[in-house]
C-alpha cells in the first residue's frame, strides 16, 4: 500500500500558530474569545482525537479497502475529473453524515463533543470526538469506495475537508462578499451552526460547500449573534466527561426499567432530546413550541 502523508498531522504546527495569532488579536481588540480552561480542554480533545485516530483510521481504511474490492467502476486517480467528482461526492457525504449526527442520538453522542464549548474560536475547531470512527460515522462514505474511488483518495479528501473547516471557527472574520457566502461554508455560516438559539439549531451542516444546506432546506443566515454551546450545557472541562457524557446518558436511558424494545431503540436512534414520555424536547418540538408561542400570546392579549 502506498504511503500517503497524513495532512492533519502535517497541519498541526499551522493550527497552533493560527490559534496563538487569534489569541493575540482577540486580546488586542478586547474580545473575550478565549478562556484558558475551555481552550485546554479543546486541545485535549484534539490530541485524543489524533491518537485514537491512529486506530480509528486503520479501521476506516480497512473497511474502505474491503468495499473497494467490489467496486462498480474503475476510477483512475491520475485523471483530474475523478478528483473533481470526488470533491463533490465527499462533501455531500459529509453533509449527510453531519445532518444525521444532529438528528440521530447514536451519532450525536460522538458529535456533541464538537458543540460542547460555549466559546467560538480556532480552539473549538480542534475540540473533536474520540468515538466518531469507532461508532461507525464512516458508513456515510462507504458508497464512495463501492463506486470505485480509491480509499486513500477518499481519506485525503476527508482530511482536506477537515482542514478547510478549521479556519472558519473564528469571530474575527465577519461576512465575505455575497457570491462567496452563497457557495462556500464560511465563518458566518458556521457560527450559526454552533448557535444554541432555537432558530440556529441543526442548521448549516456543510463541510466546504454551503450549497447542500441551501438545496435541502437546512440553511440559516447569521442574524443575531449566536449563543454558542448546547441547549443544556455540560459545565465541565474534564476531557473524559466531554468525550463520554452523552454515551453514558444514552446508555442510562436505554437500560431504564419498564421500557418497550421500541422505546429503547428510540433512545438510541431518535433525535437528541427525544423521550418516551415527552419529558425532554427535540429541536423540532422546541421549534414548534416557539412558533406556537406568539399565537398564544396574541390570543391571550385578545381575551384579556
Ligand atoms: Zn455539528
Ligand atoms: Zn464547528
Amino acid at each position: 500500500m502506498p504511503e500517503t502523508p497524513n495532512l492533519i498531522h502535517l497541519a498541526i504546527p499551522a493550527f497552533i500558530i493560527l490559534l496563538l495569532l487569534e489569541v493575540v488579536i482577540s486580546a488586542l481588540v478586547k474580545r473575550e474569545t478565549y478562556e484558558a480552561k475551555d481552550t485546554f480542554s479543546s486541545l485535549a480533545m484534539g490530541i485524543g482525537n489524533v491518537l485514537i485516530g491512529l486506530v480509528g483510521k486503520a479501521l476506516v481504511l480497512g473497511t474502505f479497502m474491503l468495499v473497494w474490492q467490489f467496486r462498480l467502476l474503475e476510477l483512475d486517480p491520475r485523471q483530474a475529473w475523478v478528483w473533481v467528482l470526488l470533491f463533490f461526492a465527499e462533501d455531500f457525504s459529509y453533509y449527510l453524515f453531519h445532518r444525521t449526527a444532529h438528528s440521530s442520538r447514536w451519532f450525536w453522542a460522538s458529535h456533541v463533543v464538537h458543540h460542547s464549548s460555549q466559546k467560538y474560536n480556532l480552539g473549538t475547531a480542534l475540540r473533536q470526538t474520540w468515538t466518531g470512527n469507532l461508532s461507525g460515522g464512516f458508513v456515510f462514505w462507504l458508497w464512495l469506495p463501492l463506486l470505485g474511488f480509491h480509499p486513500l483518495m477518499i481519506m485525503t479528501m476527508q482530511s482536506i475537508s477537515l482542514l478547510y473547516q478549521f479556519w472558519i471557527h473564528t469571530e474575527l472574520i465577519g461576512k465575505f462578499p455575497r457570491p462567496i457566502e452563497f457557495i462556500f461554508n464560511t465563518p458566518s455560516h458556521h457560527r450559526v451552526h454552533h448557535g444554541s438559539d432555537i432558530k440556529y439549531l441543526d442548521k448549516n451542516h456543510a463541510g466546504i460547500l454551503i450549497i447542500w444546506d441551501r438545496m435541502f432546506g437546512t440553511f440559516q443566515e447569521e442574524e443575531e449573534h449566536p449563543t454558542y454551546g448546547l441547549t443544556r450545557n455540560i459545565q465541565t472541562f474534564n476531557p473524559l466527561r466531554i468525550a463520554f457524557h452523552e454515551w453514558i446518558d444514552m446508555l442510562r436511558d436505554v437500560v431504564r426499567p419498564g421500557l418497550s424494545l421500541r422505546q429503547r431503540l428510540g433512545y438510541l436512534f431518535h433525535a437528541p432530546g427525544w423521550s418516551h414520555d415527552g419529558s425532554r424536547k427535540t429541536t423540532e418540538q422546541l421549534r414548534a413550541e416557539l412558533e406556537a408561542g406568539p399565537q398564544k400570546d396574541v390570543h391571550q392579549t385578545a381575551t384579556h
